[in-house]
């Protein structure tokens, strides 16, 4: 008896194993080339029922409060050109193509930041083209925007994931046109007097509540078809919202900056 039930421990520790190093491979940057379409798609979550918007915590600062983009500017430093709708529950704001990215007036280091998104409901292409967004963190690491309920795309452009390196965990996307959520951590690189990095940057996302990126390392800043190696930059940048073309929404916005460490 104790021999076999040996055996079978071994069995699924060994299955563990394997379990894990194919985990790892899918989510490690280094073993496939940006947009890799061979690189394993992740598996779908159905996330759990939609709720209202998150509320704010107290120590919270509120970038986008259902009424108007005060705090947002165009990449210009002109006024965000970006389209505030009234709304049933309240109101949210939309990309408007080809006024390019709107930048928060505030900079950021460390922070936790809550976001909501909706993509359009109605298709507006396929893959990369129906709801493509994203949020920069420090204008330069994507957290990807898309809708990927029944739309494929290569692995590391889904959304939630870090774009170009990292595929979420899971697909834990809502159907096009329902609200959405993002919880982001987001640690800064750290770099020392002479620009040399120090720490990479390290990002945990939650999508629909669900734990999509795990205090994972960024290689450097996104792009596209390519991992550029980090360049020094200052301790403090804006948060960015990108315009691809799409005309995603986005409501409750709200950033808690972190003690550096
Ligand atoms: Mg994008």
């Amino acid at each position: 008896m104790l021999p076999a039930i040996r055996s079978a421990t071994v069995l699924i520790a060994a299955g563990c194993l394997i379990a894990t190093a194919a985990g790892a491979s899918a989510q490690d940057p280094h073993a496939w080339t940006p947009h890799d379409p061979d690189r394993p798609r992740p598996p779908e979550v159905e996330p759990g029922p939609a709720t209202g918007p998150a509320l704010p915590p107290a120590d919270a600062a509120v970038l986008f409060d259902g009424r108007d983009l005060s705090r947002w500017r165009a990449e210009d430093g002109g006024p965000a050109r970006w389209r505030v709708v009234e709304g049933e529950d309240g109101g949210w704001f939309e990309v408007v193509p080809g006024t390019g990215s709107v930048v928060s007036a505030d900079s950021f280091g460390d922070v936790q930041l809550h976001v909501e998104w909706a993509a359009p409901a109605e298709p507006t292409g396929d893959g990369q083209d129906w709801g493509n967004s994203g949020v920069y963190l420090m204008g330069l690491y994507e957290v990807q925007v898309l809708n990927t309920y029944d739309n494929p795309t290569y692995a590391d452009g889904h959304a939630a994931a870090l774009y170009g390196q990292y595929p979420p965990l899971v697909n834990a996307s809502r159907p096009p046109g329902e609200w959405q959520s993002y919880d982001i951590v987001f640690r800064a690189p750290r770099f020392d007097p002479d620009g040399q990095l120090l720490r990479p940057a390290r990002v945990t996302v939650l999508h629909n509540g669900v734990l999509v990126q795990d205090a994972v390392e960024l290689t450097g800043p996104t792009a596209y078809q390519a991992r550029p190696p980090y360049t020094a930059h200052a301790d403090r940048l804006p948060i960015s919202l990108q315009d691809h073309g799409s005309v995603v929404r986005y409501r409750n916005i709200w950033v808690r900056e972190l003690d550096g460490s």
